[in-house]
């Protein structure tokens, strides 16, 4: 299993060589793509435009998918988390947010996190590694079935937030291979502007995917309004703190097309980062840079033994009025899936112990 091809990663292209390494001709690969990317199809078996013998060989070198839903919890509000194991066991997290106009997948990078982010259940579990480009293109290819059906075209448009475990940036290589197989549109068709990655900060990145004609929308996790209190809430501050941070948020904004933003999000903690005079410095810190903008204010989602608690509905908006009565764009991310622990900085391969919103629950099926 290990050794086997890991196919899901793949553009047309490389399935095209790998099928003329079987010595079959080039359409076998288009076809196996289509299967792959286009129908969702997750095992050789259903991919009955292949003749049964190639398929056969196919199962002795390669897998039509590596990841396994382990357990699956469905929120009040509609919000479904899954939590899937790797082929060596790790675990990886993904959630699938319906909107009225479109979905949000949220999608993990790596399993765990190496950084220390203190509002984040993630960076409890360390680096375990960085995923494939195979297993995330997987992870949205699970949560549309799942939603639609095997195959089924979303009723709506889907889009792609790089935000659940992981720092997508330090997997930057394998995270725009999947973003360019799932452009495809004989594929998924999930093009990079539908796409946002959230970095905490890894500032040589920032200015490697500036650099990048085909990239997707960049967040920054900023959480901080000042150096020693970022410093504390996100150590990755001591290697690139903030004036670093936002020059290079000034030269990707060079790069921005008409009508995008750059945005920033804010997680709101309770007495940490939540007042007026915090407001003011984030606001004036925004200005100061000058970078066309917006803030996303993210009230904190409670995940013990995390000992933060979310800002009241109140502060929320005093901080809101305050960003924008110094001409800052600021909207409010309503949680979503907290009843799940499916919400920002909840993530951490948990069972959540709300049984009766289990859909399935596979442990030990692996
Ligand atoms: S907030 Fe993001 S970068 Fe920070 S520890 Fe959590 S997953 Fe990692």
């Amino acid at each position: 299993m290990t050794t086997a091809v890991q196919l899901t990663g793949m553009n047309q292209p490389e399935l095209v060589s790998f099928m003329e390494t079987l010595s079959e001709p080039a359409y076998r690969g288009r076809q196996l793509f289509a299967a792959l990317q286009h129908r969702r199809l997750r095992s050789f078996d259903e991919i009955t435009d292949l003749p049964k013998d190639l398929r056969t060989r196919l199962s002795e070198v390669a897998n039509a998918a590596s990841l396994k839903v382990e357990s699956q919890y469905l929120s009040d509000d509609g919000t479904r988390r899954y939590l899937m194991k790797t082929h060596d066991g790790l675990p990886v997290e993904t959630v699938f947010i319906p909107e009225e106009r479109r979905d949000t997948i949220c999608f993990s990078s790596q399993s765990g996190c190496p950084l220390q982010c203190t509002f984040c259940l993630t960076a409890q579990l360390g680096l375990l590694r960085s995923l494939t480009a195979g297993e995330i293109v997987e992870q949205i290819q699970i949560a549309l079935n799942d939603a639609y059906g095997t195959g089924v075209k979303p009723p709506r448009g889907t889009n792609l937030v790089a935000m659940g475990a992981g720092e997508p940036l330090l997997n930057l290589d394998q995270l725009l291979k999947a973003l360019r197989v799932m452009a495809d549109p004989q594929g998924l068709h999930i093009v990079p502007n539908r796409v946002t990655v959230s970095t905490a900060g890894v500032v040589p990145r920032i200015l490697e995917l500036a650099g990048i004609s085909d990239r997707p929308h960049l967040a920054i996790s900023l959480a901080a309004p000042t150096d020693d209190l970022r410093n504390e809430l996100m150590p990755i501050n001591k290697k690139w703190p903030l004036e670093q941070l936002l020059s290079a948020c000034k030269t990707f904004e060079e790069t921005l097309k008409p009508g995008e933003r750059l945005t920033f999000e804010y997680v709101l903690l309770e007495g940490v980062n939540d007042s007026d005079e915090q407001a003011r410095q984030l606001a004036n810190l925004l200005n100061r840079h000058n970078i066309r903008s917006k803030v996303n204010l993210i009230p904190h989602n409670a995940a013990e033994p995390l000992p933060y608690r979310p800002s009241s509905d109140a502060v929320v908006e005093r901080f809101k009025n305050i960003l924008e009565s110094k001409g800052i764009h600021t909207y409010v991310r309503r949680p979503r899936g907290r009843d799940i622990f499916a919400a920002c900085g909840q993530l951490a391969a948990r069972q959540t112990t709300l049984n009766t919103r289990v859909v399935t629950n596979l442990v030990g099926a692996n």
